[in-house]
């Protein structure tokens, strides 16, 4: 039978890796509900709804209707690509300067209200694995199998911090640092859908584990 697995936790925790894996492994469909947030933020950045560093959130929110999300797979990479507007913009959703906004934007009920239909829509068809803040508690609180992926701080930073770098980003660890201290922070106080643990979750911390473990750990719990 085929479930639906949600996965949330903190930034940078490896929880797109390991829902990727999860799906490759067993023929599932992944999806990042974080891209679609940075989606909605780069987009924003392009149109004008931020301004010195801050979200507008009235302009932000009159230009939800423009903005049309879309995935479809990439066999080199083994997991969807996100399209804005037909625009494939899976990496340009990376940079620093998207993640240093995605916070505020996904604090925003009306942008959150837009996603998270979009997120249940994909999820009718079961076969799903869908990594988040809020895929336990709100999009799929019915989850079959619902993971809470959590890491030593310093580990996460380390990790991002590498494959920013990997991809040619000129960061400091320090700058990667603040966002996760910031972005977490963020994250786990807004007014809607804070980021928690829910109450029917197991627990992952991957700090040191490989992802090969990983996958044993997560097997067992599928195949129970
Ligand atoms: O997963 P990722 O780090 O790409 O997510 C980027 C941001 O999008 C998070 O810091 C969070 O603010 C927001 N997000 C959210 N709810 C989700 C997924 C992501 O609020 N389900």
């Amino acid at each position: 039978k085929k479930i639906v697995i949600a996965i949330d936790g903190f930034s940078s925790c490896g929880k797109s890796t390991f829902a990727k894996e999860i799906a490759a492994r067993i023929g599932y469909v992944f999806i990042d509900t974080g891209a679609m947030y940075r989606a909605v933020t780069l987009y924003g950045l392009r149109h004008g709804a931020v301004q010195d560093g801050d979200v507008n959130e009235a302009l932000l929110i009159a230009m939800l209707p423009e903005i049309e999300i879309t995935f479809a797979f990439n066999s080199e990479r083994g997991a969807s690509d996100i399209f804005l507007n037909g625009e494939n913009v899976e990496k340009r959703i990376r940079s620093i300067e998207v993640s240093d906004l995605v916070s505020k934007v996904s604090g925003i009920a009306a942008v959150r209200e837009q996603l998270v239909r979009q997120q249940q829509q994909l999820g009718r068809q079961k076969g799903i694995v869908m990594d988040g803040r809020d895929i336990g508690t709100v999009v799929f609180p019915d989850a079959e199998l619902k993971i809470f992926m959590t890491a030593d701080p310093a580990i996460r930073a380390q990790r991002r911090y590498k494959e920013l770098e990997a991809k040619g980003e000129k960061v400091s660890l320090e700058e990667v640092e603040r966002n996760l201290r910031e972005r977490d922070h963020a994250d786990q106080t807004r007014a809607v859908s804070p980021l928690r643990q829910a109450e029917d979750a197991v627990v992952l911390d991957n700090s040191h584990m490989t992802l090969p473990e990983q996958m044993d750990w997560v097997m067992r719990r599928i195949e129970k």
